[in-house]
């Protein structure tokens, strides 16, 4: 039995570029691994690819093979030529279910080091990232973990460096929001506005030096400065009531706030351990959110435990 832990992920950047052709949009990415997370235990099977799943999530996590993780533990067994692979896989799950932590992709990179290590496979890590990419776009970064720059449709990655710890808190939402239909309102928007959604109207998005020596210096208040997600306007024009959860957080003292990727998960930065675990009893009072979690970062992708 192997039981791998594994990071969800928080944008501290997210730069969403124009729609392209393939139906894609370019992204500058700035992945920041939590330690808010995932276990994946891999056990033997002689039913094939089996799943089961707890946590207060557990019911709308899809057991079949539309799992991200049953997907993983296949692809890896097709790549080493494996006809009928065995495994149960029991997902302990702590990160939101569609909550724009990329949670689903955290399982699947779990499952790949899971099944690697149960099947004595010895798979290079660079083959992990490769399978890992055609899985989905924020795969590769639950297995690198830390923090990291991801171009392309995010799946390009370059690690950052990052000095120190941060600490975050994240509220729930009740409910999530389909990352798909988050960016097609901000397309949307972006035509309702005037300024064009393709490609050739939306500038390519870079990552912010500002936010990068932000990292790289562990300064928290200059990285609450830098904070930003193109998707943010989209998030709160289907879900309204997040400006509410952004702003309790705030005035609880969180050094900066912003939605997580497509949300509806909110992530606020604290000054240190104390701040942060004040702005999630402030949050969960508020009436604002499902619940709250204090945690930090950066911290390493999907491993053994
Ligand atoms: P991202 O930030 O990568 O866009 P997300 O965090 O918003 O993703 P996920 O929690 O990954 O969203 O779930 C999105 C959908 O993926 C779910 O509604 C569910 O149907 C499906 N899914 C597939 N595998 C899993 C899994 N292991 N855990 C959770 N959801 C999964």
């Amino acid at each position: 039995m192997i039981t791998v832990r594994v990071p969800a992920k928080v944008n501290v950047q997210l730069g969403v570029g124009g729609l392209r052709a393939d139906g894609f949009h370019d992204l500058a990415n700035v992945f920041f691994a939590v330690a808010l997370g995932d276990e994946v235990t891999a056990s033997d099977s002689s039913e094939g690819i089996t799943l089961s799943c707890s946590g207060p999530d557990a019911g709308v996590v899809p057991l079949d093979d539309s799992n991200l993780a049953a997907r993983a533990a296949r692809l890896l067994a097709a790549h080493h030529g494996i006809a009928d692979p065995g495994v149960h896989l029991h997902i302990a799950k702590a990160i939101p279910v569609a909550g724009g932590m990329a949670g689903g992709s955290a399982d699947g990179a779990a499952a790949l080091v899971a099944c690697d290590a149960l099947w004595k496979l010895d798979t290079p890590f660079e083959t992990l990232l490769e399978l890992a990419a055609e899985l989905g776009s924020d795969v590769p970064f639950a297995l690198l973990g830390g923090v990291a720059l991801g171009r392309g449709r995010g799946e390009i990655l370059e690690p950052l460096a990052a000095e120190g710890t941060f600490h975050w808190v994240f509220a729930v939402a009740d409910g999530g929001l389909s990352t798909p239909a988050v960016f097609r309102e901000c397309d949307r928007l972006r035509d309702e506005a005037g300024t064009g959604s393709a490609d050739s109207d939306v500038p390519t998005p870079d990552a912010d030096p500002a936010l990068l020596a932000a990292l790289a210096d562990g300064d928290a208040v200059a990285l609450a400065a830098a904070l930003t997600n193109d998707l943010q306007t989209a998030a709160l024009s289907l879900r309204p009531a997040l400006a509410a959860t952004l702003r309790a957080g705030t005035e609880a003292g969180a050094l900066g706030a912003l939605v997580s990727g497509s949300g509806p998960t909110c992530a606020f930065l604290a000054k240190d351990a104390d701040g942060a675990a004040a702005v999630a009893a402030a949050l969960r009072a508020s009436g604002t959110c499902r619940t709250a979690h204090a945690t930090y970062g950066p911290v390493p992708g999907a491993a053994v435990a």
